[in-house]
């Protein structure tokens, strides 16, 4: 299993995980029971979660994230320089290490 990201919402989590599927794509959502738990631990740690359980299903599966986010009109998804991380359009940072985002993310999409 690979975490291919994280959603900063469950219906944002539900919404990926059913285009991935429609895609093709073996997906699961996990994390799903924190969000009401918010306490002593971080935030981001409380946020749902996009398995797939085949690494070579992982690019396909960012392309279908990535042609969502530009449909949904959001910013692009990107990947932090520093670890390589996949990272929600509306981040300036890499919740992983910290990372900021790179001055131009739209420059692959
Ligand atoms: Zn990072």
């Amino acid at each position: 299993m690979k975490l291919l990201t994280r959603c900063s919402n469950l219906v944002e989590a539900h919404h990926w995980a059913n285009l991935l599927r429609a895609a093709g794509i073996r997906v699961e959502v996990r994390n799903t029971w924190l969000s009401g738990a918010v306490g002593d631990i971080p935030q981001r740690e409380t946020w749902p979660q996009l398995w797939i359980p085949l690494l070579q299903d992982e690019s396909a599966a960012m392309a279908v994230i990535r042609a969502a986010g530009r449909d949904a009109g959001k910013l692009p998804v990107w990947r932090c320089p520093a670890c390589g991380e996949l990272l929600e359009g509306q981040f300036a940072q890499c919740w992983n290490c910290g990372a900021d985002r790179p001055l131009s993310p739209s420059s692959e999409a």
